[in-house]
């Protein structure tokens, strides 16, 4: 894929998951599977990797803001008031600009600011219904939060009823906004627990905390010493607050935890210095702060200064300079992903920030080394912004001795020996090896999913105690498996393992195209694999396709056609294919399918529809892989004309584009859905 095409599918990606994500979540309607979703995670996480920061402002990628995959079992609900987002200042000029803004916009009044330290942790909501604690929203979107209740009750700070009914609105609900957020000791001994266990460690405080306030067993939960510090109360009406600074005291006097440290001023020189003051002995304070709050202390006030669309103008996070440091760049070794990507990654001499020691920093491909002019000894800078993992910022060429060297990537796999590859226009290397031992666990699990060979009873976990025995380096050696060697495995019943040999043994027959697919040739999902496979007539056919063959495929870019012929080049992988050949795998050449024969093609539509709306027919033709496009040109396949059609329908006859009408199109489109 090149540069313009993988941006472009970097967006319609991003547009496509935040509309999935829609039907979800938010109007609990999913319109695809849970495993097609995925499939379009992990395609726009792979493409945001090689495309790193070329792929444009990503803090907003549904890769950032969509969490792990158990969430989507959470229920969720709406905040009866929005979860608004501070705005930020990220420098002491924003706090000016921001008392010199909200100050004028008050004239001749004179406001009072509230400071508050900003935690960083994760924004809760906790819903009191007649003075009785009902609900536990995380912000999710601002208006749409995921319902985590019964891990809230875990945390012992958090009253379960209010004393003395507050001056609530109609409703009678009260909403208490906080911060959940973990203590730097307890963080560390969570961590120290997970290492002991062999588990995975937690990045910092605040990805700790959002981890154990969105566990699905809150006896998980339980377990976590959590905070929290509450800071707002919404859905009280009238005479019930005058200022924020009142908000807080009744908080605490209903017995909210409210931080200790928060405190009233009355000039911008006041905010400067306890901003100056927190950022300095922020190390000292045991949890983690990024910045610090400012908000307008009187309600009317902030009534008057309103609000943007998703921030409030009243007020701003004023946040911390990132934690900086310098040290130097000891080696730079290679680690070999899951899927194959080659990732340097810099092992530095260890370096305190931000209260953790630092000693290695991902560098994410050659491209990003040769931009940042890395060399191995350099002395670099590095940075912790926020709750970001460190990462290298800029060597300091001034400080080169003469003896640091470049570096190269290597040439051949550091895990299996095999030569690396790099697309065009791509930034990631890679090894393609079907048996490369950094991928086998990968590898097989593909191989043997639903969309590929379909082999019941073979999951994840099965694949990693076959590689634990040694029993399995590449997916051929699954048709090398015997009875014995599975009954072999501990915990392993006699007739769970007959009934996985004979699972294996009815793989034997795959369509081509799922064949094809299992292979796990980069960018060759199931569609393409079905294009490749009308194409050929075996597998054998396909291996010694010469790359311009490929490329006049329809469907197939130079993208496919060279990872195809790369694949296929890597004797590994031919050895692979034999061995599974061998072991009595016959690929079965298929009629033409759905996918392959319209895939790729291109419709417009013009005139209305009938029994169908323009939409859904837009997404029927997408369904099948095709698209549809708004102008006629050479390159449109079809023009459908519904009533009262437009120019279109001319200029389809005059460039000799075939025309159907509503009924053709459906029979075409619904017979090839068959
Ligand atoms: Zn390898």
């Amino acid at each position: 894929m090149d540069r313009p095409s993988a941006l472009q599918r970097i967006k319609k990606l991003r547009k496509l998951i935040a509309y999935h994500n829609e039907r979800y979540y938010q109007l609990d309607d999913p319109e695809i599977s849970d495993a097609e979703y995925d499939r379009l995670m992990t395609e726009l996480m792979e493409l945001e990797q090689m495309w790193g920061e070329e792929s444009g402002e990503s803090t907003d990628s549904p890769t950032r803001t969509v969490g792990a995959e158990p969430l989507k079992k959470f229920e969720t609900y709406p905040h009866i008031t929005p979860m608004l987002s501070l705005s930020n200042a990220l420098s002491e000029r924003d706090i000016l600009e921001f008392v010199r803004r909200v100050s004028s916009q008050l004239e001749p009044e004179k406001p009072t600011y509230v400071l508050e330290p900003k935690i960083d942790g994760v924004a809760v909501n906790l819903m009191y219904e007649e003075g009785v604690f009902t609900r536990g929203l995380t912000r999710g979107d601002g208006l749409i939060g995921e319902n985590i209740s019964r891990n809230l009750k875990t945390i012992s700070s958090i009253p379960m009823t209010l004393p003395g009914p507050p001056a609530a609105s109609d409703s009678n609900i009260v909403e208490v906004r906080g911060e959940v957020f973990l203590h730097i000791e307890d963080f560390k001994l969570l961590n120290r627990k997970k290492a002991s266990e062999g588990k995975p460690l937690f990045a910092n405080p605040r990805n700790a905390a959002a981890g154990s306030i969105r566990q699905l067993d809150s006896r998980v939960s339980a377990e976590r010493p959590l905070a929290i510090n509450c800071y707002a109360v919404s859905g009280i009406d009238g005479p019930g607050f005058e200022s924020q600074w009142e908000i807080l005291q009744r908080l605490r006097e209903w017995g909210f935890p409210v931080n200790p440290l928060i405190r009233r001023v009355e000039t911008v020189d006041e905010c400067v210095a306890f901003f100056r003051e927190l950022e300095a002995t922020r190390k000292e304070i045991p949890y983690e702060i990024d910045g610090m709050v400012i908000k307008i202390d009187s309600l009317a006030q902030q009534r008057r200064l309103g609000a943007l669309s998703r921030s409030p103008r009243w007020a701003i996070a004023a946040k911390f300079a990132p934690a900086q440091a310098t040290t130097v760049i000891e080696s730079i070794d290679i680690q070999v992903g899951r899927t194959g990507v080659l990732t340097p990654v810099a092992r530095m001499k260890p370096v305190s920030l931000g209260g953790v020691t630092i000693s290695h920093a991902t560098l994410h491909n050659m491209a990003e080394i040769e931009k940042k002019d890395i060399l191995v000894g350099d002395t670099v800078l590095i940075q912790r912004a926020g709750d970001v993992i460190p990462q290298v910022v800029k060597s300091i060429s001034s400080k080169r001795t003469g003896n640091e060297r470049p570096f190269s990537m290597p040439e051949r796999c550091p895990s299996c020996g095999s030569p690396v590859y790099k697309n065009e226009g791509e930034a990631a290397h890679r090894c393609i090896n079907m048996t490369c031992p950094a991928q086998t666990l990968e590898r097989i699990v593909h191989f043997v999913s639903r969309g590929a060979m379909d082999i019941d009873g073979i999951g994840e976990k099965l694949v990693r105690r076959l590689l634990e025995a040694e029993l399995a380096r590449g997916p051929a050696d699954l048709y090398y498996l015997t009875f014995e060697d599975l009954l072999g495995l501990e915990r392993m019943a006699e007739k769970s393992a007959r009934n996985i040999i004979s699972a294996i043994e009815n793989s034997k027959r795959p369509p081509l195209s799922k064949f094809i697919y299992a292979l796990g040739i980069r960018h060759v999902g199931e569609d393409t694999a079905a294009i490749l496979a009308d194409y050929v007539d075996d597998i054998n056919e396909l291996a010694v396709l010469p790359r311009e063959r490929l490329c006049e495929v329809r469907g197939i870019g130079p993208v496919v056609a060279e990872n195809v012929t790369e694949f296929f080049a890597e004797t590994s992988n031919r050895e692979t294919i034999d061995r599974l050949l061998a072991a009595g795998v016959r690929p079965q050449k298929e009629q033409r399918t759905a996918a392959s024969s319209l895939a790729g093609t291109t419709f417009v539509f013009t005139g209305a529809l009938n029994r169908v709306t323009r939409n859904d027919a837009k997404k029927m033709v997408e369904s099948l892989g095709a698209s549809a496009s708004s102008a006629v040109s050479k390159s449109t396949d079809y023009v459908i004309v519904g009533k009262d059609p437009g120019s279109k329908f001319q200029k389809a006859q005059e460039l000799g584009i075939p025309t159907l009408n509503e009924d053709e199109f459906l029979a075409m489109i619904t017979g090839e859905n068959e």
